[in-house]
């Protein structure tokens, strides 16, 4: 019998978004497909919109002559990795929190899945696929609406005993704090942390504390007027990045990667964020960190659907006679 080849249906749920795509087994992207997340409408409609993109990528892989062999799965909120279930989760997935998600996908499927947290996902697929490829190790950070990160050692995303493991937003940081010396509030229920000063959100608050124009002006926007040369946006945009430069060069003193992947829609604003960001993480560095790599991510916004089904192809057991 000639052997056919696998492949995984990999999903990525968001706030905004899930996506889901066919990958085989060398990473190959072969179809993809979005729908919005019904972010707010709880758990069981955002687990449909999910199941009805796996159905769907299901036939088609089915059809194109390929074998489904598991669901991968990479998820907003904090994921338990060794059984799939959403441990907690921000406001932005309405009641997610308990949900078994990969036990809910994996029977809607018929086949075995798993689920890690969305940023750890992304991590996995730039290490398989992208920038980091190859690497012995990497830190991957992501500066978007939430500034997360993740650590790969050995070939796995470090999720630690609890499944919080690589909340970069959380960390200290001494650039969230106002003019009167208030700590900001974090999107944690604490305050001062990184996440309330570098995330886009953030950017745009303290645009607006900076008396920067525009109540609805989004982190792109100010990066734009920054581009244009408005004064207040390059501020924003310039201490935000230098919070997460400063949080991401003590990272790396801390853990020695081989490299950094830096990701999220903040970081793609351009060389007004890039280069306060670098001078501050390097200014961090202790000597022998002088050559730490830092690149931008590459995989763009497939990242986290090729991770999650490498999450799962890693997991998975294959009967080794269909093994391609
Ligand atoms: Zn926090």
């Amino acid at each position: 019998m000639q052997p056919v080849q696998h492949c995984v249906i990999g999903v990525d749920i968001g706030g905004t978004k899930t996506a889901a795509g066919i990958v085989d087994a060398a990473g190959m992207l072969h179809a993809s497909a979005s729908r919005p997340t019904p972010a707010t409408a709880g758990p069981a409609a955002i687990l449909a919109t999910a199941v009805g993109l796996v159905e769907s990528l299901l036939a088609q892989a089915r059809t194109a002559g390929l074998l489904p062999v598991a669901v991968g799965i990479g998820s907003a909120g904090v994921i338990d990795a060794r059984n799939g279930s959403v441990v907690s989760a921000t406001d932005s997935l309405t009641g997610w929190a308990g949900t078994p998600l990969a036990a809910h996908l994996g029977r809607e499927a018929g086949l075995p899945a798993y689920a890690v947290n969305d940023v750890h996902a992304h991590n996995l697929g730039e290490h398989w696929q992208g920038a980091s490829a190859g690497a012995p190790s990497t830190l991957l950070v992501a500066v978007g609406t939430g500034v997360g990160g993740s650590l790969i050692l050995d070939g796995a995303a470090h999720t630690g005993e609890r499944a919080v493991a690589g909340h970069v937003g959380h960390l200290a940081s001494p650039y969230a704090y106002d003019d009167a010396g208030r700590a900001l509030p974090c999107s944690c229920g604490r305050a001062g942390h990184l996440e309330a000063i570098a995330s886009g959100p953030s950017i745009s608050n303290l645009y607006r504390r900076l008396g920067g124009d525009g109540d609805a002006a989004t982190a792109r926007d100010i990066s734009v007027r920054a581009a244009a040369g408005e004064p207040v946006a390059l501020r924003a945009l310039t201490l935000g990045a230098e919070a997460a430069g400063q949080a991401v060069g003590g990272l790396a003193n801390v853990l020695d990667p081989a490299m950094v992947v830096i990701g999220g829609g903040v970081s793609a604003a351009g060389k007004l964020w890039w280069n306060p960001f670098l001078t501050a993480l390097r200014a961090e560095l202790m000597d022998p960190l002088a050559g730490l790599p830092v690149v931008p991510a590459v995989l763009g916004a497939d990242a986290a659907v090729v991770g999650a089904a490498k999450l799962a192809f890693d997991r998975v057991n294959v009967p080794e006679e269909t093994r391609v």
